[in-house]
């Protein structure tokens, strides 16, 4: 396959998109911010499982990184993407420029409250604002049937779905599995940043979340639980660990106990300068 043809406008996007919807044929899109791995291309895969076309979009995107995070490191290589894509055989590349997403003058905000608020919203007080409103400019620009996101960033997900349902925007939300190395780290963009030593301990944070699921199933307290979790984590040379909980699956409430159905442990720790987050189910 060769690489997807690119647009950068909206126009450019919407007339491809309406070219297809308009012979019938139904489109997805999937949003990345590039530096693509088989994750990304596993999301690719579940699109074209529920439409006919595939759109993947490009965009670093300024207002989910705080002034002092990684926005000017995080890796962009828009070629090497392209030839990614090729293989995962996408129809569209969407790559726009800064200035078509926040055109000049931009002062429209989307927040989402409530999920958004404990976990990553506690320690990326701007990331979920950031987030929602460049996912709501992306589905209200692309127009697609259905728009898939990875379990990988979970509470991200949940925000993207109460989003979706309270604007009424018409586009399905499906989720992606999580794509591992084979010794259990989540693929990240960020697993780039690590060293040879960072990247033999990030495997800790998959192990005990696992432990932490395990306990959790078990009937171990949970602070106890999270405690051993957090503990490992430090013992294992991350620091600061930023949170290891397990809370409720469909709205990241606190877990109370047995009544309370599917949850999901979560964990957020930093590796020298890389923070890592993952997620299992319980
Ligand atoms: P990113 O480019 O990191 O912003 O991620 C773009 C999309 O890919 C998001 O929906 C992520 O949840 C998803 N994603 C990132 N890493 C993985 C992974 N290891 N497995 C599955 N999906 C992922």
């Amino acid at each position: 396959m060769s690489a997807p043809p690119t647009v950068r406008t909206v126009a450019e996007l919407r007339g491809r998109v309406a070219e297809w919807r308009s012979a019938g044929e139904r489109v997805a899109l999937v949003p990345t911010m590039g530096a693509l791995h088989a994750g990304h291309i596993t999301l690719l895969d579940v699109a074209r499982v529920h439409a006919d076309r595939v759109v993947a979009s490009i965009f670093v995107n300024p207002t989910q990184f705080a002034p002092h995070e990684d926005f000017d490191r995080y890796p962009r290589d828009e070629a090497t993407d392209a030839d990614k894509l090729a293989a995962g055989a996408c129809d569209l590349l969407y790559a726009p420029a800064a200035a078509e997403m926040y055109p000049e003058g931009d002062a429209t905000r989307v927040t989402v409250s409530a999920v958004s608020e404990p976990l990553e919203g506690a320690f990326r007080p701007h990331f979920f604002a950031g987030v929602a409103t460049v996912v709501a400019k992306l589905l209200i620009q692309a127009q697609a049937d259905v728009a898939v996101f990875g379990e990988k960033d979970y509470q991200q997900l949940l925000v993207i779905r109460r989003m979706v349902r309270d604007l009424a925007i018409p586009t399905q939300i499906v989720g992606g599995p999580i794509v591992r190395e084979p010794d259990g780290l989540a693929l990240s963009s960020r697993n780039a940043y690590l060293s040879p030593a960072e990247r033999a301990t990030a495997v800790t944070l998959n192990a005990a979340l696992r432990a932490l699921a395990q306990d959790a199933r078990s009937g171990r307290p949970l602070d106890e639980a999270e405690t051993a979790a957090r503990d490992a984590l430090l013992a294992a040379g991350f620091g600061p660990v930023d949170y290891v909980e397990v809370r409720r699956a469909d709205d990241l409430a606190r877990f109370d106990g047995a009544g309370d159905g599917p949850c999901r442990a979560l964990g957020a720790a930093w590796l020298g300068r890389t923070r890592l987050i993952d997620n299992v189910a319980v």
